[in-house]
Order: C-alpha cells, then sequence, then structure tokens
C-alpha cells in the first residue's frame, strides 16, 4: 500500500497516492525484561531487532505509522505493518492479521484520525479506536468473504479470543473501553448492513465496501458513532437509494449502534455477564476541569413512592468518584460547554464515602421521600487518572428501621414489610465477596476485574 503525508482524499476526489512502501517486519519478538516486569532500558528495546537478542514472543501484530517515536529503534519514515513471532505461532502467516493490520494503514491514510472518545449527552463514548479496530476486521471480513478474525493465530489462546462479525452484540453491553472488544458493534453493523443490500451478490459486496471506505475517509478524530453512521447511510442512500440506506440502517439497529440509549437498568441484570466500564479521567476526554463522565448511566426502578433513603453503592477503581442522581422518564442530560462537564441532575454527590475493597458510598434521605418512578445514576471520575467502574448496588429502604425517626414520619412503617431495607433485586451473592469487591445489582459477578481484556491486534 502507500503512504504518505499528504492527504489523498479531498472532499470526494483522490487527490493521488503517495507512492512510498508499506514495511513489513515479521518474527518481532520483546525484550526479556518486560516479560519478567522490569523497565527495559534503550539497549535492551533495541535488542528486539537483534535475532540474537534476549528475546521473548510476541503474541500480536501492530500498524505503526512513519515519522518519529514508536517502537526505539525501528521508527522509519515509511509506516509499517510488524508481526510477532508468537508462543504459538508466527502470526505473520494469519491472513487475517495481515489484511487487519493493512486496514490501520489505509485508514491512518485515508481518514484524518480515528481516535479518542466522542462525547455526547448520555456520557462519553470510545468511538474512535472502537471504529478504527472495525473497519480493520469489516475490511478482511469482505477481503476473505467470511466473518471469522485470526483463526490461525487466535485459536491456540480460547475460542473466545476469535471475534467475529456475526455477532450479536448490542450497545451498551460490549462498551468495556478496550479498542477490540469496542469494535464488535460498528464491525457487525456494517458486515449485517452489507449482507442485508447484497443478499449474496459478491459484486454488490465489494462495491458497498468500497463505498463504505469513501464513508471512512470522512471521518475524523472525535466523530462519534452516531454521525459516523449517518455519514455512511448518507453515502449508501446517494449511491444506492433509500431502500439500500434503511437496509443499512437495519444492520446498525441489530446492534443499538444508532442512538443507542446507553444505560444499564439495574432491575435487568439477573444472569447477565456485565462488563466492567472505564470511567476516563477529563484529561483523556480534553476536558479542561472538574469531572468527567463514564461511558453508560445506569436506571433504577423505583416501584411505588414511599421510599425514604436511598444507598448508592459504587465499586471504583479510582479514589475520587462523584455521582450524579436525577428522578423522572428522562435520562441525566450531560453538557460540556468551555471544556466543562455539566448535568441537569438533581443531586451531584462529589463526595462519596469509601466503604472499603474499593467501594464508594453515597446515601441520600430526601426530607419528602421519593415518588415512583425512574432513579437515573451516572457515575463520574474526578480523579487524575482513568478508573473502572463495576455495577453499582442500590438499596431502598428507611433510614432508621424500627426507630421512631425515619424521615418519612409517621407513613414510614407502611412501606415495607420488614420495616427495614429492600436489597432491590440482590441477594448474598451480590455483596463484597471476591478480591476486587465488585458487587452488582443484579446478582452475577462481574467476570472481568479491573483490568482489561486481552485482546489482540
Ligand atoms: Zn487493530
Amino acid at each position: 500500500m502507500a503512504s504518505g503525508t499528504d492527504h489523498p482524499v479531498d472532499g470526494d476526489e483522490w487527490t493521488g497516492m503517495a507512492s512510498t512502501p508499506l514495511l513489513a517486519t515479521v518474527n518481532f519478538r520483546l525484550p526479556v525484561q518486560l516479560a519478567e516486569g522490569t523497565t527495559p532500558t534503550l539497549q535492551d528495546l533495541l535488542s528486539a531487532t537483534d535475532p540474537y537478542g534476549d528475546l521473548y514472543p510476541f503474541d500480536n501484530a501492530m500498524f505503526m505509522p512513519g515519522g518519529e517515536g514508536g517502537i526505539p529503534g525501528m521508527s522509519s519514515e515509511n509506516d509499517q505493518i510488524i508481526f510477532g513471532q508468537g508462543s504459538s505461532c508466527d502470526f505473520s502467516w494469519d491472513g487475517d492479521v495481515i489484511y487487519h493490520e493493512f486496514t490501520h494503514g489505509v485508514t491512518n491514510l485515508i481518514a484524518d484520525g480515528i481516535w479518542g472518545w466522542a462525547l455526547d449527552d448520555w456520557g462519553a463514548v470510545p468511538c474512535g479506536g472502537a471504529m478504527n479496530e472495525g473497519f480493520s476486521d469489516y475490511f478482511p471480513g469482505v477481503i476473505t468473504d467470511e466473518p471469522q478474525m485470526g483463526e490461525y493465530s487466535l485459536r491456540a489462546f480460547g475460542e473466545d479470543k476469535l471475534r467475529t462479525l456475526e455477532n450479536e452484540d448490542v450497545c451498551p453491553w460490549y462498551f468495556i473501553g478496550e479498542v477490540h472488544h469496542d469494535s464488535k458493534g460498528w464491525a457487525g453493523s456494517l458486515w449485517d448492513g452489507m449482507n442485508l443490500i447484497a443478499d449474496g451478490d459478491r459484486d454488490k459486496e465489494i462495491e458497498i465496501a468500497s463505498l463504505f471506505m469513501g464513508a471512512e475517509s470522512m471521518l475524523t478524530v472525535g466523530t462519534s458513532f452516531d454521525e459516523a453512521a449517518q455519514i455512511f447511510v448518507d453515502v449508501i442512500q446517494d449511491e444506492l437509494g433509500q431502500e439500500a440506506a434503511d437496509l443499512l440502517l437495519e444492520g446498525f439497529d441489530n446492534h443499538h449502534m444508532y442512538m443507542c440509549e446507553r444505560y444499564f437498568d439495574l432491575d435487568d441484570l439477573e444472569g447477565r455477564e456485565v462488563p466492567v466500564l472505564p470511567v476516563p479521567a477529563a484529561s483523556t476526554l480534553n476536558l479542561e476541569q472538574g469531572w468527567a463522565p463514564a461511558i453508560t448511566q445506569f436506571r433504577k426502578d423505583i416501584p411505588e413512592p414511599g421510599v425514604w433513603a436511598v444507598q448508592i453503592d459504587v465499586p471504583f477503581s479510582g479514589n475520587s468518584p462523584g455521582l450524579l442522581i436525577k428522578h423522572g422518564d428522562e435520562h441525566i442530560r450531560i453538557d460540556y460547554e468551555d471544556g466543562v462537564a455539566s448535568s441537569d441532575a438533581d443531586v451531584e454527590a462529589m463526595e462519596m464515602e469509601p466503604a472499603g475493597n474499593n467501594k464508594f458510598r453515597y446515601t441520600f434521605e430526601p426530607e419528602n421521600g421519593i415518588n415512583a418512578g425512574y432513579l437515573w445514576l451516572m457515575v463520574v471520575n474526578q480523579g487524575q487518572s482513568n478508573a473502572r467502574l463495576a455495577m453499582p448496588a442500590v438499596t431502598l429502604g428507611n433510614p432508621k428501621p424500627g426507630g421512631g425517626q425515619d424521615a418519612g414520619g409517621d407513613d414510614s412503617s407502611e412501606q415495607k414489610d420488614d420495616a427495614g431495607v429492600d436489597e432491590a433485586g440482590q441477594d448474598e451473592e451480590s455483596g463484597t465477596e471476591g478480591g476486587c469487591g465488585c458487587s452488582t445489582a443484579g446478582k452475577k459477578h462481574s467476570a472481568l476485574p479491573w483490568q482489561v481484556i486481552s485482546t489482540i491486534f
């Protein structure tokens, strides 16, 4: 492929491709110090290109743009695709991986940067990296005419490491702040949309993929999923007509990618694998100061009036969580003016009480109780570092069960048969057992502790 510094797309016009080569490095391994947990010196890093160096396998592959930076000793004016000599295979033998990294190179060339987060009134969403990886799975799928990714190189790590374009992932369930994992809905939407339109016509598939690549060239840093989906639908509508555009929208709908309502219903988590969510720091989102929102909100149903106290426990890996709370049908709307996030929440609780095991608690007892309806929650990060969040546990009840000083006055004893705390969808298993102290309102303890799932390419 070609590489160069000039942007080759000007509106709809291709202005030409630079003709410098794309370099490929194979049998790449890493300095053994990285495996031992020690910091490699520059000399150690330089030994990664030495076939006789003290190295260990690299189970991955990557695209490295040309120019300064990148891996010490390996920078080049040309773009590179780099394949690891892995612990069980050579990644350069996997055609999917080659096409995947090649597509990263194409994306780097045709789009004006696709990375980072976007902000909307639901919170922050990691669109850029997810779409970048999504393209790098989708286009190989078109080239190879099959939806599985990396069967040759990844199967040794377990079937769960394989990605497929034929997935049923829906927003927001798969967002964990890891770009490959976060890409599944976007890649699946393009794949579904293409197949719905082409209906098995291979030539049509190629035509649609070409149109998608043209649409991709219109994306830029900070383009949201909604904006990107609209661009793709518009391109298909212009070139193939309304019926095709509707089918592409159906593809996006399959994964709730368009106008996704990013919240978890805390009353509907039973038996579901719930993700651990990233909560970026304000600096990650290029916010000037103050707090930064998480990816999703949470909704808790208050089925009847007479709740006089709410206790909210938030498993949070950082040290400065905050909590936004709003009562009503509408979710919390977050705005970003002059680089500062604000909200229309009823309560902004920016001081939460540490409750042990990486858990923070906020309790509030409104003087007149809380009416039936939805309670919306958003956890925010006031710290300097990115953090992680597990499902909050919401406990409804009276502040002093059996006592005479309930905030609700005389009516309080009628609210709950046990005059105490309604665990609201929890049971003992949802407490603070286990190492990470993650508790969920839906019993299912998250399989993911704080660390990010290891996914590759
Ligand atoms: Zn990738």
